[in-house]
């Protein structure tokens, strides 16, 4: 309310406020606040310098928006296949695609869990890559005790409601980088060097487009319901992380589920809980499986149809079938169970309940 009746519904104090809160949480020197997820991940890219000609290395077990931002910059993305445990990208597989041309990796912490960065990083710097994490299901988890948000060169989060926190819509990128995050600041506004605020400051009219940016501003009242809403975050990913035991220790002896492998070295958020089902065992594909366990009033989702499956991709880029077996195989099989953190023990004991019956 203060922000509604303040001067300044978009570029003013609160945004400052919000990203400084936000940095503060993470442990990280620069938090940059934008309109989405999907701008955050844009903006990465950018402050990189990646253009026509440059080649990314994505992973296939994604939301479309983690090679899409590739694609803004006229780039090319490139997949590398998955861990069959995890699903998270595949160093081995991410070293066999570099070429000439790589410039960077997205790695994408999947349903919360932070990827391999120890080795993702000795890849990088052998080849003289950049590094970003799509940490867009992993805010308040870890890997090796060192904060999501810290482990690659930069990171993004988005804001959007079935997020951790949200702020209604909204995204925020990580660094330690002073240089990237002023490349950011200025991309989101046009690719002007002041905003309006500064300017107000000084009195002037003067300002000068440097650069093709765009409008990825984040309004004040939106940042004011993030700062509130951090405050549940570390309860949040505490509850779901107690939700992600009681399905664990229930699901340990139904022969035909295996959630994916956790590393012991990773704090996994839980955006998502994800499970493979043995539908040779079940008899049933994950469309069956599906729709059973929707007919019997369970939130359930699949996470992700492959990023090179989609027709944009097939056609622009000719990814075909093939390209990443471990994942296109897992997708045949991933099922997405219901995971928030209001959820019941009780509704969780119905979840389970539902999944026995899927071999009576
Ligand atoms: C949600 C999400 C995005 C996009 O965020 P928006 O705020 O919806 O633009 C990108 N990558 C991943 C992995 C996501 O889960």
């Amino acid at each position: 309310m203060d922000v509604l009746r303040s001067d300044w519904l978009t570029t003013g104090p609160k945004v400052e406020e919000f990203e400084a809160a936000f940095a503060d949480f993470i442990g990280v020197a620069h938090a940059v606040a934008v309109s989405n997820g999907t701008a955050a991940l844009h903006a990465a890219v950018y402050a990189l310098g990646i253009g026509p000609g440059d080649e990314v290395i994505v992973t296939p077990m994604t939301f479309a928006a983690s090679a899409n931002c590739v694609l803004y910059q006229g780039a090319t993305p490139v997949f590398a296949d998955v861990d069959p445990d995890t699903l998270l990208i595949d160093p081995a597989s991410v070293e066999a695609k570099i070429t000439s041309r790589t410039k960077a990796i997205i790695a994408v912490d999947y349903a919360g869990q932070p990827c391999d960065y120890d080795t993702l990083r000795s890849i990088a710097e052998r080849h003289s890559l950049a590094l970003i994490d799509d940490a867009c299901h992993a805010v308040g988890g870890s890997y090796k005790e060192r904060a999501v948000g810290t482990l690659a060169d930069l990171n993004t989060f988005s804001l959007h409601p079935v997020k951790h926190f949200t702020t209604g819509e909204g995204g925020l990128i990580t660094t330690n980088d002073a240089e990237l995050a002023r490349r950011m600041r200025v991309f989101r506004n046009h690719g002007i060097t002041t905003d309006h605020r500064q300017r107000a400051e000084r009195g002037g009219f003067f300002y000068e487009m440097v650069d093709l940016g765009y409008n990825y501003r984040i309004t004040d009242f939106q940042c004011a319901l993030g700062i509130s809403q951090l405050k549940k975050l570390r309860e949040s990913v505490r509850r779901r992380r107690e939700l992600a035991a009681l399905y664990d220790a229930a699901l340990s002896d139904i022969d035909y589920v295996t959630p994916l492998a956790i590393r012991p070295e990773v704090v996994q958020a839980y955006h998502l809980y994800i499970v493979r089902f043995d539908t040779e065992r079940l008899g049933m594909d994950r469309n069956d499986i599906f729709a059973a366990l929707r007919a019997e009033n369970i939130g359930v989702n699949v996470h992700y149809i492959p990023v090179h499956f989609h027709p944009y991709y097939r056609q622009n880029l000719g990814t075909t079938e093939g390209l990443c077996p471990v994942a296109e195989a897992a997708y045949q099989q991933i099922i997405t169970l219901p995971m928030f953190p209001q959820m019941s023990d009780e509704d969780v004991a119905d979840v389970i309940t539902a999944i026995r019956k899927l071999s009576t």
